[in-house]
């Protein structure tokens, strides 16, 4: 309870917390889980103090639990992330990130030449590590977007 007090953000009595979100990543967690058309009501902060990382985000999302795949996505933005279900103000269980193998349509290719940013075809990529950092190749370019070239189209 030591802390409850001086929570920056509100609890949540049922739900997912996704804390430790880099706050540059914010918005693209935000887009990466389409929670700009959810209905429920969702808390966020951004720019709090962290030991762990230099400014932390974190978004509470009252009744929703995410999908597998949803969680996945964000290996691509916020690898570090914890994931928290919270039911009856406790946590009750966290989530892991594993990153997807592939990644469709949620991605830009990072190469202008690519057909993908020229005509309406739908990206795909095929994610691999190097050196700790994602990389996304692309199906259609066969150039690799690095995790810091991630932008999301959604
Ligand atoms: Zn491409």
């Amino acid at each position: 309870m030591e802390n409850n007090k001086y929570l920056e953000v509100r609890a949540i009595e049922n739900g997912t917390v996704i804390d430790h979100i880099p706050s540059s990543s914010l918005f693209k967690v935000i887009k990466l889980l389409n929670l700009e058309n959810a209905e429920n009501q969702i808390t966020f902060g951004m720019n709090l103090n962290s030991k762990r990382l230099n400014k932390k985000a974190i978004i509470k999302i009252s009744d929703m639990y995410c999908a597998d795949k949803e969680i996945s996505y964000l290996a691509l933005v916020a690898p570090m992330a914890r994931i928290n279900i919270i039911r009856d103000y406790e946590v009750v269980g966290k989530r892991q990130i594993e990153a997807p193998q592939e990644v469709d349509g949620l991605v830009r290719c990072a190469n202008p030449m690519c057909i993908t940013n020229h005509e309406p075809v739908i990206t795909h990529f095929t994610v691999s590590e190097r050196n700790g950092e994602l990389a996304l190749r692309c199906r259609y370019c066969e150039k690799i977007t690095s995790q810091e070239q991630i932008e999301i189209i959604r």
